[in-house]
């Protein structure tokens, strides 16, 4: 299995979705039976480092193929898209983490469980965002108290935006063990565990968005449940920072797919229609805006690409993707009339979808703050 078949395969999945793509944008929930079409797909894979059976080689060589496949899932069903966009961004915690670390038994054995669980067909997500922490990892208020083993561990405190919840198997968080400076990350084994707080998991409230509907992103309240420690003990920031670039372009890659699929289809109904100036002019400046995001997307890439430290200029293409899709897709709804404010017209689910990404950590206040602090480096 290569790439270039999972993305055919994925491809074509997301073809089909789009044939259903009506029923599917006014779904508020996930179907199990799309992410086992996509693991039969090899989806999954991305995630297992190929010494181990699957497809990811390294951050420079992995990054554009998976976008890829991100990309064009994203044009049948943007929910699905970003769901799975949430598997390779958390196990590149322990795809990019240091060489050295591969020294110790104890995370040479974690890496084996994790990679096992991949193999098996296991799906990672994360809900590591809590209320009121703007999206910064180092506001986390929840806390962790040692259990018998090294990395045994319950976490307690209130988390939201858990993108998956539902079908993700295993859910990478933080928490604040006692007397830690910072908090640490932890993974979760949310496989049959009910959310009625009999089993130290109680949901808050369901996922109710505007855009990115069907993501189960819900809210849950952990009460001492059971969670292991990254064997990497103080990596809080160092993880965010090797993974932090990737991470970014997975979440752009989904969006400009939904760009891609709104400007395709902008493009066919238009075709069939006599345009006045307005509707001319405007066009023109959709078709810049989406030539204009390709180029800071590749941009992106080509920065991963290198080697170097990507950190800036991904953050710089995220920020100016998420403020172009959005106004590239609001000029589209202008263009196309007041039906594309209809439920029955895909095009207010896909401004709304795009919407999604200047929250995406790091969200619009935090990523002005990191851009200031990173440009000044420059
Ligand atoms: C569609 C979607 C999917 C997502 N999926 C995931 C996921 O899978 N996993 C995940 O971990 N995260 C996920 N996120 C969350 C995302 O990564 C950010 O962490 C989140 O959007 C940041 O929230 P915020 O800054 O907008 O809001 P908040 O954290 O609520 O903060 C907003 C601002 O108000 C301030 N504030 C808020 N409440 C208070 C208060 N009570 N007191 C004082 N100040 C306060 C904050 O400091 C901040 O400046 C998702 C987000 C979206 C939109």
């Amino acid at each position: 299995m290569n790439f270039n078949d999972v993305h055919d395969r994925v491809a074509s999945i997301s073809a089909a979705f789009a044939l259903d793509r009506s029923s599917r944008q006014v779904r508020r929930h996930l179907e199990t039976s799309d992410f086992d079409k996509l693991r039969s797909a090899g989806l999954h894979l991305v995630g297992l480092p190929v010494d181990a059976g699957g497809l990811w080689k390294s951050v420079s060589e992995s990054t554009r193929p998976i976008c890829q496949m991100l990309r064009s899932l994203a044009r049948g069903d943007s929910s699905v898209a970003l769901v799975c966009a949430m598997h390779p961004a958390v196990l590149s915690y322990w795809l990019t983490a240091p060489a050295e670390l591969s020294e110790r038994s104890l995370w040479r054995h974690q890496c084996q469980d994790i990679f096992t669980s991949v193999r098996d067909g296991h799906w990672w997500g994360t809900i590591t965002s809590e209320p009121g922490s703007g999206g910064d990892i180092t506001q986390s208020r929840t806390s962790a108290s040692h259990g018998e083993g090294e990395t045994s561990y319950f976490i307690s405190g209130q988390k939201h935006f858990g993108s998956g919840s539902g079908v993700m198997s295993f859910m990478v968080t933080t928490a604040r063990p006692e007397g830690a400076d910072l908090p640490e990350w932890f993974y979760i084994d949310l496989r049959n565990v009910p959310w009625d707080g009999s089993h130290g998991v109680t949901i808050t409230s369901e996922w109710d968005g505007h855009g990115m509907i069907a993501t189960q992103s819900h809210s849950l309240k952990f009460d001492n449940f059971p969670a292991t420690r990254m064997a990497w003990s103080h990596s809080l920031l160092p993880v965010a920072a090797s993974a932090g670039g990737f991470i970014g372009c997975l979440f752009t890659a989904v969006i400009v797919g939904i760009l891609d699929e709104a400007v395709a289809e902008g493009r066919k109904i238009l075709s069939t229609r006599e345009l006045g100036s307005f509707e001319r002019t405007e066009w023109i400046r959709v078709e810049l805006d989406h030539w204009l995001v390709e180029q800071a997307f590749e941009g992106m890439l080509r920065a991963i690409e290198s080697g170097a430290d990507a950190r800036c200029e991904v953050l710089k293409g995220k920020t100016i993707i998420a403020e172009i899709s959005e106004s590239a897709l609001t000029r589209v709804c202008r263009i196309l009339g007041g039906s594309s404010l209809g439920r029955r017209s895909p095009f207010g689910f896909w401004l709304n979808d795009v919407r999604a990404l200047g929250f995406l950590r790091p969200p619009w206040p935090l990523a002005f703050e990191t851009l200031e602090a990173l440009l000044e480096l420059d």
